[in-house]
């Protein structure tokens, strides 16, 4: 379904709640840019990212690396970087989230820059964070072909 892949800013945000939002995006601020180095995209995806802020890719790319990821794993814009995709996998095996990485995230709506996202989750705009995965499927396959190497 078309609403799987976009995100239409249902509802719409308001001039009023727009600048509540700015307000709350404060506070938000305050836990994520610190940890997580936020990019306040409005839509938060870290629950499905390993927890790596997807949005430090230079091509903001949601749903997996360009392509042009360097065979050591730097970035192709900024070699001196680690490919963030790459990190993500890394940190998403690390914590047995590597199932989240199949989720396809939606194409970003980019009238929620700047927006807070806690906010848009209550609005029902976002998906609620995943917080708990059991049984990782995928991460216990990456280990039975790490076995058979
Ligand atoms: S709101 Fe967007 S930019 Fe901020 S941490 Fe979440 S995914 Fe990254």
């Amino acid at each position: 379904m078309e609403s799987d892949f976009v995100t239409y800013d249902k509802p719409p945000i308001s001039y009023r709640e727009r600048r509540f939002s700015r307000f709350l995006l404060f506070f938000e601020d305050l836990i994520k840019v610190p940890i997580f180095r936020c990019q306040h995209c409005g839509e938060c995806i870290l629950s499905s990212t390993g927890f790596v802020c997807s949005q430090r890719c230079p091509k903001r790319l949601r749903n997996g690396p360009c392509g042009g990821t360097r065979a050591d794993g730097h970035c192709e814009v900024y070699p001196e970087r680690w490919c963030i995709w790459y990190k993500i996998y890394m940190r998403s095996k690390f914590w047995g989230r590597i199932k989240l990485l199949y989720k396809i995230n939606r194409i970003h709506n980019w009238n929620l820059e700047r927006t807070s996202a806690w906010l848009n989750v209550f609005k029902k705009r976002n998906d609620a964070p995943v917080l708990f995965v059991c049984n990782d499927k995928e991460a216990e396959k990456l280990d039975d072909f790490k076995r058979q190497d």
